[in-house]
C-alpha cells in the first residue's frame, strides 16, 4: 500500500516506509488509507489475526510473500485476556522475552528489515531508549547475520532491572550508558542520522517507535482481543491503552478503523498530560517531561500525537484521554492487588485507574478491556513495598537477569558517539 508522510510529500510504498522510518520531509508515514472489513469471529491464533490485520496493507507489496513467516516469528508468544471479573479484562502484552509489549513490534521491525536488506554491508541499528524500546530491539535483533545494535541509555535513570537486561545481550548489541538524561541520548542519536560522513560509512537504522514496522503490527493484538471479548459479550468492547508516544494507542485505534469490535479508546496517561489536554482543547502543546513512577510514560512530546491528528481528518473518531498521578497509581496498584490478587506494573495501573474513574462517573460497569503493557517483575522496586508480597520473575526475563551484563561508559557527545561507532 501507498504511504504518505503526515506533512505531505510524495506517498511511497510500504516497505521503503518500514525501511526508511521517518519521512524526508521530516514527518511521519501514514497508510493512504485503511480497507475496512467486517470481523466478528474470532482467529484461532494471535498469528492468524496478525495476518488477517496486515494482509491488505502489504499487498503487492516487497514484503507481501513474508507477511506469513515474519508475524509467524514476532507472533509466538501470546497475549491473553485475563478476566479479573466478569466484565474487566486485562490484555497481556507482556509475555515476550524482555516482557513488555514492545517486543511484537521490535520482532515484526527486525523480520521486516532482514527481508529488506541484502547488501553485504552489515546494518547498524541505533536506538536511544529510557528503559523498555532498548531491551525490545537488542532482543530482536540479537544474533541476527547482518545487523549489529547500539543502545545509548541514561547512566543511572533506568531500573536496575532495566539497565541489567540492556547490558545482557552481548554477541552483535553494545549497550552504552551515557553520562547525561536521556534527551542527551535522542539528541546525539538524531545527530549521527543527518551526518552525512557516518551515511556514507556505515548503514544505519534506526528503530524507534515511529516506524511503520513497530506501529502497524501493534493492531494484531487488540483486534484478537476484541473478537474475543465480542464473542462473550455480542457487543464491540471498549478498551484503554496506557500511553504515551502513543504508538500503542494509535494501534488500537486502527485496529477498530479495520472493522474490529472496539467500542470507546481511551488514552491513560501519566503525569505527563500532554495529551489529555491537546484532546481536551484542540491544542497540542509539548512540555519538558516530568518523572513518574510509570517511566516508560515520561514523554512531553509525544511523535504519534502528529500522526492522531492526521488520522483525525481522515476519519473522525471517538477517542479521549486522562491523566493519572504517582498517588493514584500507587493506590490503584494496591487495590487491584487487594480486589483481584494481581500484581500490575505502574502503567497498567494508570489504565485501570482510568477505568476505575469512568465507572464511577457512568456508574456503568459494562464489559471493558485494559492493556497490560509490562510485567510487574520489571517494576518490582515500585510494585512489591505497595503489595508486600514478591512478585514472581517470569522465565524470559530471569534468563537475561541470570547473564553476565556490560554496558561502557560514553560522554554525552555526538563526537563520542561518532568516534565509537567509526572504530567498531
Ligand atoms: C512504551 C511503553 C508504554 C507507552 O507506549 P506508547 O506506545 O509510547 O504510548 C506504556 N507502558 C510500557 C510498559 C511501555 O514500555
Amino acid at each position: 500500500m501507498r504511504c504518505v508522510s503526515t506533512r505531505g510529500g510524495e506517498s511511497t510504498s510500504l516497505s521503503a516506509a518500514i525501511a526508511k522510518g521517518l519521512a524526508p520531509d521530516g514527518g511521519l508515514y501514514l497508510p493512504e488509507s485503511c480497507p475496512r472489513q467486517r470481523f466478528t469471529k474470532a482467529f484461532p491464533t494471535l498469528t492468524e489475526a496478525a495476518i488477517a490485520v496486515l494482509e491488505p496493507f502489504f499487498e503487492g507489496e516487497l514484503l507481501a510473500p513474508h507477511l506469513d513467516d515474519i508475524c509467524r516469528e514476532a507472533f509466538s508468544f501470546d497475549a491473553p485476556t485475563r478476566w479479573l471479573d466478569d466484565t474487566t479484562g486485562l490484555l497481556e502484552l507482556f509475555h515476550g522475552p524482555t516482557a513488555a509489549f514492545k517486543d511484537y513490534g521490535a520482532r515484526f521491525l527486525a523480520g521486516c528489515l532482514a527481508r529488506l536488506t541484502n547488501d553485504s554491508k552489515p546494518t547498524t541499528v541505533l536506538v536511544a531508549t529510557s528503559g523498555d524500546t532498548g531491551a525490545a530491539v537488542a532482543s530482536a535483533f540479537h544474533r541476527r547475520p547482518g545487523f549489529r545494535v547500539v543502545i545509548l541509555y541514561p547512566s543511572g535513570r533506568v531500573s536496575a532491572r532495566q539497565a541489567h537486561q540492556l547490558g545482557s545481550f552481548q554477541d552483535n548489541v553494545t549497550a552504552l550508558q551515557v553520562r547525561g538524561s536521556f534527551d542527551d541520548c535522542q539528541s546525539m542519536v538524531k545527530t549521527a542520522f543527518g551526518d552525512t560522513e557516518l551515511a556514507s560509512t556505515l548503514r544505519l537504522v534506526s528503530a524507534n517507535s515511529i516506524s511503520l514496522g513497530r506501529l502497524l503490527p501493534q493492531a494484531a493484538y487488540f483486534a484478537h482481543a476484541a473478537l474475543a471479548a465480542y464473542a462473550r459479550t455480542g457487543e464491540p468492547v471498549p478498551m484503554v491503552v496506557p500511553s504515551g508516544n502513543l504508538g500503542n494507542g494509535f494501534a488500537c485505534l486502527l485496529a477498530r478503523a479495520r472493522g474490529f469490535p472496539i467500542g470507546d479508546v481511551t488514552f491513560a496517561a501519566n503525569a505527563n498530560r500532554v495529551v489529555p489536554d491537546a484532546l481536551a482543547t484542540g491544542v497540542y502543546e509539548p512540555r519538558p517531561s516530568v518523572a513518574t513512577l510509570a517511566n516508560a510514560m515520561d514523554v512531553g512530546a509525544p511523535s504519534n500525537l502528529e500522526r492522531l491528528i492526521s488520522w483525525f481528518s481522515l476519519q473522525p473518531a471517538s477517542v479521549s484521554a486522562d491523566s493519572v498521578d504517582d498517588r493514584s497509581i500507587e493506590a490503584s496498584i494496591v487495590r487491584t492487588f487487594h480486589r483481584f490478587g494481581v500484581a500490575v506494573c505502574p502503567h497498567t495501573a494508570c489504565g485501570l485507574e482510568v477505568l476505575h474513574r469512568e465507572r464511577e462517573k457512568r456508574r456503568s460497569t459494562g464489559t471493558a478491556i485494559v492493556a497490560a503493557t509490562a510485567h510487574p517483575a520489571k517494576f518490582e522496586s515500585i510494585v512489591e513495598p505497595l503489595i508486600n508480597e514478591k512478585v514472581p520473575v517470569p522465565t524470559g526475563l530471569a534468563e537475561l537477569l541470570r547473564r553476565p551484563s556490560k554496558a561502557d561508559f560514553l560522554d554525552a557527545t555526538f563526537a563520542a558517539l561518532k568516534a565509537m561507532l567509526m572504530a567498531s
